[in-house]
């Protein structure tokens, strides 16, 4: 008997899911409630292999490559937009001796496809150091994925916005909970059902900028401790800030400040705010993803904690999944909810 699966949530995770699901010919329906909050529609989207502050990768950082860019790849043909993209990373050397750090490890076989070599001055940014780019990395413009994932789904009448009042409602309903042999919760910071509350999802606050400037910038996404990233010619999207274990969403000018103040000191043209938006990334104390099912109740996934890469992390993050509902492949220890569940009490 061919199996069904339903999931709760249209943000990153639960797109990436379906997405997922309908190439490998797994039939689902995405409910989704549109009054709550989602992250996704605040990230800046970029996929960035490298961690700036000690020059490193993640463990998983090839697989993680790999599927990111042949999945996003995938749907800009599938969705018909072409929302990600690929464009090198400048990041301007702080210092002499992170200049020597980055020589150093890009000729390490782990960081030799990811790190270019030292380059030259690039233009109208201030520079008293060099600057290396990240050559596998770019962004995906997620608003636009979310939107071309949802009308996706629609026409094929998978998708339907339901308040979660009536998703209790129909979820507590005996026969139509049994209509679906999983349901997978990709909810993101919003409440769980009980059987989760095991699962603690923490906010992460970040400001994000949209800032005009009065000159033509040239197209380059540059990190120089902030990254900026060109959406045209005149305008940049800058930030973001971390500011862990904050929920609330309220500007804070101190912040907005020290972005531009940054910002001033690397890019010495004229330049203002256009807008500022602040949200939240669902995040876990060890900071890695968590997928899997509740152990006691296998019916009942999660996708979620995808943090500040959800771009990077989705795709492999539910391959690994769909692998192990539908084949029982075990999920690396590090990303599967299990960890939550080995003790006893
Ligand atoms: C300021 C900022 C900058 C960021 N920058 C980047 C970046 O540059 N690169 C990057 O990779 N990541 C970035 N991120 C992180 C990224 O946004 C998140 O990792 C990702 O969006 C999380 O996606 P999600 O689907 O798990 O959660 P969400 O996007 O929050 O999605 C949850 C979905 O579930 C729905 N929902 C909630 N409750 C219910 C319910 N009861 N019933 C039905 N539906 C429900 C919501 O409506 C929503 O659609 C950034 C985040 C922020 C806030």
């Amino acid at each position: 008997m061919s199996e069904k699966w339903l999931i709760i949530g249209q943000g990153l995770a639960g797109s990436v899911l379906a997405l997922q699901c309908q190439h490998q010919g797994i039939e689902f329906e995405i409910w989704n409630d549109e009054t709550q909050y989602c992250s996704s529609k605040y990230a800046a989207g970029l996929w960035n292999p490298v961690s700036f502050k000690r020059i490193t990768a993640p463990e998983h950082i090839h697989d993680l490559l790999l599927h990111c860019t042949t999945f996003f790849e995938r749907c800009n043909e599938v969705l018909g937009v072409k929302s990600f993209h690929h464009s090198p990373i400048h990041r301007i050397f702080p210092d002499a001796q992170y200049g020597r750090d980055w020589d150093m490890k890009s000729i390490l076989t782990k960081y030799e496809n990811l790190l270019g070599v030292p380059e030259e001055k690039l233009p109208l940014w201030q520079q008293t150091f060099q600057s290396g780019s990240v050559l596998t990395s770019g962004w995906l413009n997620v608003p636009e994925f979310l939107e071309t994932t949802r009308k996706h789904f629609q026409k094929s009448q998978q998708y339907v916005n339901l308040g979660k009042h009536e998703i209790e409602k129909r979820l507590a309903d005996s026969e139509t909970n049994a209509s679906y042999n999983r349901i997978i919760f990709c909810t993101g910071l919003a409440a769980m059902p009980n059987a989760f509350e095991r699962i603690r999802i923490i906010p992460n606050k970040g400001h994000v900028l949209s800032v005009k400037a009065e000159q033509t910038i040239p197209q380059h996404i540059v990190h120089y401790g902030n990254f900026a990233i060109p959406t045209d010619d005149h305008r940049l999207r800058v930030g973001s800030s971390y500011e862990w274990e904050k929920s609330d969403t309220t500007v804070d000018d101190n912040i907005v400040e020290d972005l531009m103040k940054k910002l001033r000191e690397h890019l010495p043209i004229a330049l203002h705010v256009e807008s500022v938006q602040v949200g939240l990334r669902p995040t876990v104390i060890d900071r890695n993803p968590i997928i899997g099912t509740l152990p006691e109740q296998p019916q009942y996934g999660i996708f979620n904690g995808l943090g500040t890469k959800g771009v990077l992390q989705a795709p492999l993050m539910a391959h690994y999944l769909i692998a192990h509902l539908a084949e029982r492949a075990e999920i690396p220890k590090v990303f599967s909810i299990q960890r939550f569940y080995n003790t006893k009490n």
